[in-house]
């Protein structure tokens, strides 16, 4: 690109700052609680012509320290992303890209799903639950989606798994149809998205989907840890009794950790191959690598091959409200995102009024970049 040849990284700026959510968030299936406030770091590249772009990143300062000096064609392509050795600025050098392009991330990538996207609340965990204390109940669980509904959220991802460690099997198989049926009355147009951390077994998933096959899910992520034979028992399920319902997988990696880094983050290549194959079979509709762990870019190889398989993809966005904005920019430019996970919550410093959430759909800035203010 002729606009990016001309710039030299010059010097960063890493800060450390605080990500708030509005309130403390749960247990899942497998561990919590998920707190409220955490540490993120940031870093900010400037190039010798004067550009900068800044995103978050890993704590590490060492690693990003040694690109400076080096060319930013050597380094990253509008076409393809970052080079595998800068991957560690992978967000930071789109957000540089796009400003000195003078483009939206989204539409440097293409533009292919405009720049509005469905999101759902990713915030609903087992709100009924405190295994540290007294239980609030179901009315908290409601509660707490009416106040992601007032900021804006129409669709809801639940938490299910109870039985797998919080409460008793049965009892809180019963809960999870209960806590699904709840949600479904009181929101009677949302989509409904479960997610089972791997909660439950493939039997166990079918007298589920049994019991709720009425309430229309939008999906089912993750319900038991994903074999060949699971899910075609769970598809056959879906076919009977909830046909349109998707399944998604792929956020757990079973332990199959890349380290250190590859081209596809954590995520072994043979482990992504091996979802994208599972969609290719039908046994997989939406895929879920994270969009910080496997990364933008590895995103960027990967979802044409996720397109060919006739499949679509959701990166992973939990647990931070910018992991949203970076997987909604890929969704836009990339198509083939059908929603993206909405993780609420602001970073003291950064100004990300840009995105908007209303009805249910995020609006993407037409700023440069990934359109958020570092102060
Ligand atoms: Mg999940």
């Amino acid at each position: 690109m002729a606009a990016l040849s001309g710039h030299t990284i010059e010097r960063m700026e890493f800060r450390k700052t605080t990500r708030r959510y509005p309130r403390a968030v749960g247990w899942n299936a497998q561990r919590g609680p998920h707190g409220k406030d955490q540490d993120v770091h940031a870093c900010r590249i400037f190039t010798d012509q004067g550009a900068s772009g800044w995103g978050f990143c890993g704590a590490s300062e060492e690693a990003p320290r040694r690109l400076i000096g080096r060319k930013l064609p050597d380094l990253f392509s509008a076409e393809t992303g970052a080079d595998f050795e800068a991957r560690c600025l992978d967000i930071a050098l789109h957000d540089l890209a796009g400003r000195i392009l003078g483009q939206p991330v989204w539409r440097m990538l293409g533009a292919r799903a405009g720049n509005r996207i469905p999101i759902y609340s990713g915030a609903i965990y087992f709100d009924d639950l405190n295994p540290q204390g007294e239980a609030p109940g179901v009315e908290r669980l409601i509660e707490n989606c009416r106040q992601d509904a007032a900021a804006g959220h129409a669709h809801f991802k639940l938490k299910i798994g109870r039985g797998a460690k919080y409460m008793e099997r049965a009892a809180g198989d019963a809960r999870d149809i209960e806590v699904t049926r709840l949600v479904r009355e009181h929101f009677p147009n949302a989509k409904i998205l479960v997610d089972g951390n791997d909660g439950y077994d493939p039997a166990g998933a079918c007298r589920y989907l049994d019991a709720v096959a009425d309430c229309n899910l939008y999906w089912i992520e993750e319900i038991f840890a994903e074999t060949e034979d699971g899910l075609r028992v769970l598809r056959e399920a879906i076919r009977a009794k909830s046909p349109a319902t998707l399944i998604a997988e792929g956020e757990s990696r079973h332990g199959r950790m890349q380290d250190p880094a590859g081209p596809l983050g954590k995520w072994e290549e043979s482990h992504v191959d091996e979802l994208i194959a599972l969609g290719a079979k039908k046994l997989i509709d939406v895929l879920l690598m994270d969009i910080g762990a496997m990364g933008f870019t590895a995103w960027r190889s990967v979802m044409p091959k996720v397109q060919a398989a006739g499949a679509q993809g959701s990166p992973h966005a939990w647990s931070e409200p910018f992991k949203t904005y970076y997987a909604a920019q890929l969704g836009c430019g990339l198509g083939s995102v059908p929603i993206v996970e909405g993780v609420f919550g602001t970073v003291d410093g950064v100004d990300a009024s840009g995105y908007t959430v209303k009805d249910g759909m995020l609006t993407l800035p037409d700023a440069p970049g990934f359109g958020m203010t570092l102060h």
